[in-house]
Order: structure tokens, then C-alpha cells, then sequence
């Protein structure tokens, strides 16, 4: 399990002092390995804060920790936070990140995409027999890839991070402190208040990243999400067995889609918007009459509410300080989705971070993370979000044009060059004579959408 952190704030040898070693490489399983610290406690080494032990930060802090030369601290508030989310994965990230079985939930393999006027069009024919998404709880999700992190050496903090102190940008060895209300350390009924100090700082924080704030890294638009879980009697639960529903329509959303996704024993019920904001529990009852049958003689069990970002921030890297995961604004437009970018973005950013300090030898630069953090990600993932943007620009914006993108999901096609991408998070190759094809059905269907919106 994981060691008690330090009381003491302790300097940094220079680089000279610390011997390089090689990381290990990340394995694609569940690795059960106790925290054996290998370098004397007094012996500094270069230490990394990541604040925020979501998918993002606990990626990130699992990366750092498999290099021993490192010392990382993974500070989370809640440590069986239970993030307001839907809870879905995509297939491939499964065995990328080495996700036992017994973390999903359901397997949905069906989906049915409802338009404004009713229309239900089913979704998932092309789907193999091995191929579902994943719908899982956060909270298990989150506290498993934490615990992973923690069991390979990462130093667990329990606190609620309140300020970021940065060094002074002309010092290249200055640290950041880091200052928390530490909740293993209570004092008449409230926390005290704990520092440390690091040489880097990986904010996984979420929408609300004070870290972000810290290093003045600009505000991203945001959508706000509703979201009420609802146990429905059994029988209407068989239905969702494995199947998930995603509304559209100005009832339901102005720019969104609303959803009832299966849980493990209920269905979260929600929608979200960027431009009405204010009329969002408005929204909320539109998605509730529209799936009234299916969810008739339900409980609310929950609600909840969150910020979606929209787009990256204008600066995920200043100084020795890097954002991941929504933190830095990376959930897609049009589907909503956050959880595989997050934890993707963290690792990437954490191994980023071992290769450039040369196993823990030297203090990366600015500039490092840039090239080998941001630049691989935006290289990787920046079509994806291009494509996701137009998309919910063509056919989110009024009613005739989500009857066509309805329509359109029924063809085999799309369904297949959708899931194929969203599943594997690959370019998918398309071919050229079926995408001429789909131009005019595109069409077609952007016509008929006229005539079938309410
Ligand atoms: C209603 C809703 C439904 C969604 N559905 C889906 C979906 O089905 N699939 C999908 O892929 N994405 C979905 N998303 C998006 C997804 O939830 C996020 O993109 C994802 O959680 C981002 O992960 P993260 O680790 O970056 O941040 P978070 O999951 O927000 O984690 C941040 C962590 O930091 C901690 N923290 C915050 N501030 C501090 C602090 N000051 N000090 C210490 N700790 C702190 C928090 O407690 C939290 O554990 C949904 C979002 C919403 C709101």
C-alpha cells in the first residue's frame, strides 16, 4: 500500500547527485508491487505534485511513479469522489490500461438514437460479437487507477490543494509550493493546513482546476451537465440490459444531446448545454417526459450537475507546470466524452516527464513538455476533436438537422466508421466511392429533415 508522506520539506540535490536508472515500462495489467522507496528518504530527488486523482491524475502519477527516481506525490480531496458522469468507455481502453473485468459495469452493445419527432433509429448492427462500450461507476474507476498508482510508489495526499505557489520564472531549480487543507491531519474538528514543495506540477483538477487559475492558463466555454440517477423497476431495467439511448431535439437540448445510459443498478437520466445554461433544468424535464414509459415508477436516487469544457485552454503548459484531462479541456464536442482523453493525456504527460528528466536525472523545461507532452497529444487527437466540432456545428443546431443526423446513424456505413473510431480511437480509412455515397444521403437527408422536424 502506499507510505506516509513526508512531514518535512526537504531541498532538492542538484541533478549530479541522482542516479539515472531506467523506467519501467508501463504493463498492460494489474501489477501488485509494495511501495519500497529505493532512495535513502533524506537523499532529495526531483519531485512531481500532480493535483487530482481522477482518470487524468491518477495516469498521470502512475507514470511517474514506475520511475523509482522520481518522487510523486498524488494529492486527491475525496478519495471516494463519485465524479458526475456517465460513466462510458471505449473498448480499447480496456486492455490499454489494463481495466480488470469486473470494472464495467454493463457491456452495451445497442444503442437507439431518438430524434425530435420521435423517430427511434437503432444503433449497433455492425458492432462484432467482442465489441461493446463500456459503462462503469467513477467511483470504482477512479479508486482503482488511484490505488494502481499509489501501489507502485506514488505518495498518497490526502487534501483539498487551495493555492500554487510558482518560483520565480527566472529560476530554473525555483519550486512551486503546494498548499492543502490535509485531512489526515485534523485539528479541533477541521484541517490543517500542509505545504509542499516540488519541482513540477500536473494539474489534473478537473473543470474547476486551481492550478489552472495558478498559472493563469485562460478560461475555456463550457457546457453545464444535469444528470439524476434513477433505479426504475426491474422490468424496465431489462430493457437498458445493454442498450443506452441518446435524445435530440430543442426540448431536450440547444446544442446537445440528452441521454439514459445504464448504471450498474439504476440509469443516469441527463443533458447538457453551453448556450442556455440558465434554462437547464428546463432541458432536464424535456428529457424526462420524452423518456417517461421507459423509466415510469422511478426513484431519483441522485442529481447532479457539472462543468463540460469545450475546448482547450489557451495555455496547458506554462513553466514547469503541465494541465491534463479537463483540467486542460480536453472532452470532445458532440459526444461528450472525457474519461479516455483524461487518463490518456495523464500518461502521456507523466512519461513525457520520466523521458525527459533522463529517469529523474535532470528538471525538465518548459520547453520539454511542450515536446513531449503537447505536441504528441494534439498531433494524436487534434482531427478527432476538429471533426467532433463540426459535426455538433452541422447537426446540433436545430431540429431539421438532427432528424438527418438521426437518419443518418441508421445507415451502416456511419455506424461503422463511428464506432470504429470512437471504440479504437484510430483515424478510421474510409472508402472513398462509400464517403461520395454518404455526401448524398447526407443531402437527402438534410431535406427530409425539413420536412419531419416538429
Ligand atoms: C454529467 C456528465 C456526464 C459525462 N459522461 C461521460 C461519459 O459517459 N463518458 C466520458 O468519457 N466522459 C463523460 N463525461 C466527461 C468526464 O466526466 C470527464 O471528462 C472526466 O472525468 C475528466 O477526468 P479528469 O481526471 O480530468 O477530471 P475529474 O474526473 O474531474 O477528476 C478531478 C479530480 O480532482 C480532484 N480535485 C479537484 N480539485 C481538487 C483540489 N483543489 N485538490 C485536490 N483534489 C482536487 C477531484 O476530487 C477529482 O477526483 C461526463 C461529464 C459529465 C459532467
Amino acid at each position: 500500500m502506499a507510505t506516509s508522506k513526508p512531514s518535512v520539506t526537504f531541498v532538492s540535490a542538484p541533478a549530479q547527485f541522482w542516479g539515472a536508472s531506467s523506467a519501467r515500462p508501463l504493463a498492460p495489467r494489474r501489477v501488485h508491487r509494495p511501495c519500497i522507496r529505493r532512495v535513502p528518504f533524506l537523499q532529495a530527488k526531483f519531485r512531481v505534485a500532480v493535483v487530482g486523482g481522477g482518470p487524468a491524475g491518477a495516469c498521470a502519477a502512475e507514470a511517474l511513479a514506475r520511475c523509482p527516481e522520481i518522487e510523486t506525490f498524488l494529492i486527491e480531496r475525496k478519495m471516494d469522489n463519485c465524479k458526475p458522469c456517465g460513466g462510458a468507455i471505449p473498448l480499447c481502453m480496456v486492455d490499454e490500461f489494463g481495466l480488470p473485468p469486473d470494472i464495467i459495469d454493463r457491456k452495451v452493445r445497442r444503442m437507439l438514437m431518438v430524434s425530435p419527432s420521435g423517430r427511434e433509429i437503432p444503433v449497433g448492427r455492425t458492432l462484432k460479437p467482442h465489441e461493446y462500450i463500456g459503462m462503469t461507476r467513477r467511483e470504482i474507476l477512479d479508486s482503482y487507477l488511484r490505488e494502481r498508482a499509489y501501489e507502485l510508489g506514488a505518495i498518497r495526499v490526502h487534501g483539498l490543494v487551495q493555492e500554487v505557489e510558482l518560483p520565480d520564472p527566472r529560476d530554473p531549480r525555483g519550486k512551486y509550493r503546494i498548499k492543502y487543507a490535509d485531512y489526515d491531519k485534523i485539528d479541533g474538528g477541521r484541517a490543517t493546513t500542509s505545504s509542499l514543495e516540488v519541482d513540477m506540477v500536473v494539474g489534473a483538477d478537473g473543470a474547476n482546476s486551481r492550478v489552472a487559475k495558478a498559472i493563469d492558463a485562460g478560461d475555456y466555454s463550457y457546457a453545464i451537465a444535469f444528470q439524476e440517477r434513477i433505479k426504475i423497476p426491474d422490468d424496465k431495467m431489462a430493457f437498458y440490459e445493454d442498450l443506452a439511448e441518446m435524445y435530440v431535439g430543442d426540448d431536450v437540448s440547444p446544442d446537445f444531446y440528452a441521454w439514459v445510459f445504464p448504471k450498474y443498478d439504476h440509469v443516469g437520466v441527463g443533458t447538457g448545454t453551453v448556450i442556455d445554461k440558465p434554462n437547464i433544468k428546463r432541458y432536464k424535464e424535456g428529457i424526462r417526459q420524452r423518456a417517461a414509459p421507459k423509466i415510469a415508477g422511478g426513484k431519483v436516487i441522485k442529481v447532479e450537475a457539472h462543468p463540460i469544457p469545450e475546448h482547450p485552454r489557451p495555455r496547458r503548459v506554462v513553466g514547469r507546470v503541465a494541465l491534463v484531462g479537463d483540467a486542460a479541456g480536453y472532452v470532445t464536442k458532440c459526444s461528450g466524452e472525457g474519461i479516455y482523453f483524461a487518463a490518456k493525456s495523464g500518461r502521456m504527460c507523466g512519461e513525457a516527464i520520466v523521458r525527459a528528466s533522463l529517469n529523474g536525472s535532470r528538471i525538465p523545461t518548459e520547453q520539454d513538455l511542450r515536446n513531449g507532452y503537447l505536441r504528441p497529444y494534439d498531433r494524436q487527437y487534434g482531427p478527432t476533436y476538429t471533426v467532433l466540432d463540426i459535426l455538433q456545428k452541422v447537426f446540433y443546431t436545430n431540429n431539421a438537422a438532427r432528424e438527418a443526423f438521426c437518419e443518418l446513424c441508421g445507415d451502416d456505413y456511419v455506424q461503422q466508421v463511428t464506432f470504429d473510431s470512437y471504440l479504437y480511437k484510430k483515424v478510421t480509412r474510409t472508402s472513398p466511392v462509400e464517403d461520395v455515397k454518404l455526401l448524398f444521403r447526407t443531402i437527402g437527408s438534410l431535406m427530409r429533415g425539413h420536412a419531419l422536424a416538429p
